[in-house]
């Protein structure tokens, strides 16, 4: 008789979203290693909802997230959990390829994605260089998420199902005794018949403590700088504004602006923090590509953004250890796409069938799952 049906280890979106889902069917302890949950990626991100944005293999898990977010169950949060926001990729002369086939990858999913001219992006975002403002395309259905509210949420209902939550409980050894796994932690020991490795940037560190080898995640290092701009008034209502080559996006926070240089620098997991370099970088491609000037900056922080060597997430029991299950390489958009990730994985562990506004999206279980690593 083990002390939980399933331990999940991570208290991050990853593994408060699950505990949401799977608390109803199953008897949960989440360990988190921090003495708050939201320390690293979950408290780091851009705060967005894009279908647009992840690639096509992320935008079915996305799409089947909507519904969730934009119209959570009564109870959920007293407080909508996204905001209209609307995305505008936009593209210089010499990206218009770029653009034509990011359209076409995207467009079958999401209909309302469209093309738009250069009359109407200089409408959307007049604070753009006229060699930005050539065409663009618009995500009308991009959302700021509110990161906090959402996470709250999943762990609220999560405990209202008898889920329990144990912090500054860093998970140090992982043991398969018969049909239990024995979880030592900084806390004590804990016994379950399913681990899941929630665990973000460390995941393959929890895998080896169940002597896994590697999948290969990647943390990868994101910047984000914040500034209230001089030199062109900052519209409240402007939308997220992505460089279709993937060089910088930035959007509209109240007065200020929140920006990003895309950087993708691979990095141990760990408590990252913003360069000096960077935050450089991020201000000039702003000043290059906007009419604002940045005088100073009032934030900066820095994340981690962990991917798998395909850049699609991986969800599903590892069949080498029993009753081990990976919910890890969210990358870019572990907010976003949590509520139907959360949904997939909780559906597996129950032994449910995956539930029909998953499929109908086009999310399968055999995409995510880490078997496409152990072929030979
Ligand atoms: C700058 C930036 C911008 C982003 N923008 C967006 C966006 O706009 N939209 C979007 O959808 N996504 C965005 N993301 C991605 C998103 O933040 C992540 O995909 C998501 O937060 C990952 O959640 P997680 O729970 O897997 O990881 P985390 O939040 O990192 O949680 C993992 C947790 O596991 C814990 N842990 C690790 N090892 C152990 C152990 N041994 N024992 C116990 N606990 C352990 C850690 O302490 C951590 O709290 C962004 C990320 C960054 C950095």
């Amino acid at each position: 008789m083990s002390d939980f049906d399933v331990i999940i280890i991570g208290g991050g979106i990853a593994g408060a979203s699950l505990a949401c889902f799977l608390s109803p069917h199953a008897k949960i302890l989440i360990l988190e290693a921090e003495a708050h949950v939201a320390c690293h990626s979950t408290g780091r991100s851009a705060a967005f909802f894009s279908e647009s944005y992840g690639g096509p293999v992320v935008q079915p898990l996305t799409i089947a997230s909507k519904d969730f977010l934009f119209s959570p169950p009564s109870g959920f949060a007293d407080a909508p959990l996204v905001r209209p926001r609307g995305a505008l990729h936009i593209a210089r002369y010499d990206q218009q390829d770029v653009a034509t086939n990011m359209f076409n990858a995207y467009a079958k999913l999401s209909p309302n994605l469209h093309r738009i001219d250069k009359a109407a992006v200089d409408q959307l975002a007049p604070m753009l260089k006229p060699e930005w403002a050539i065409s663009g395309i618009f995500d009308p259905d991009c959302n700021d998420i509110d990161v906090d509210i959402l996470h709250q949420g999943y762990l609220r209902q999560a405990r209202q199902h008898g889920a329990k939550l144990l912090t500054n409980a860093p998970v140090r050894g992982l043991l398969r005794e018969g049909a239990h796994w024995q979880v030592a932690t900084a806390q004590g020991q804990f016994s379950s018949a399913v681990v899941v490795n929630a665990a973000g940037a460390w995941g393959d560190r929890v895998g080896a403590l169940a002597g896994l080898p590697a999948i290969g995640l990647t943390p990868m290092q994101r910047t984000i700088i914040v500034f209230s701009p001089s030199g062109y008034p900052v519209s409240p209502n402007a939308p997220l504004i992505l460089d279709v080559g993937e060089t910088f996006y930035f959007k509209p926070d109240g007065a200020n602006i929140w920006a990003s240089p895309s950087d993708e620098t691979p990095v141990l997991a760990g408590d990252v923090q913003p360069d000096e370099i960077t935050i450089a970088i991020a201000a000039d491609r702003i000043e290059n590509a906007t009419r604002y000037h940045i005088p100073s900056i009032s934030r900066r922080w820095a994340g981690l953004r962990t991917f798998a060597p395909d850049r699609a997430p991986v969800f599903g029991f590892d069949s080498r250890a029993q009753g081990f299950f990976w919910c890890v390489g969210q990358g870019g958009f572990g907010i976003q796409t949590s509520a139907a990730a959360a949904m997939l994985c909780a559906a597996q562990i129950a032994g449910h069938l995956i539930p029909d506004t998953l499929t109908q999206s086009g999310v399968s279980a055999a995409r995510y799952a880490i078997q496409r690593f152990l072929r030979t």
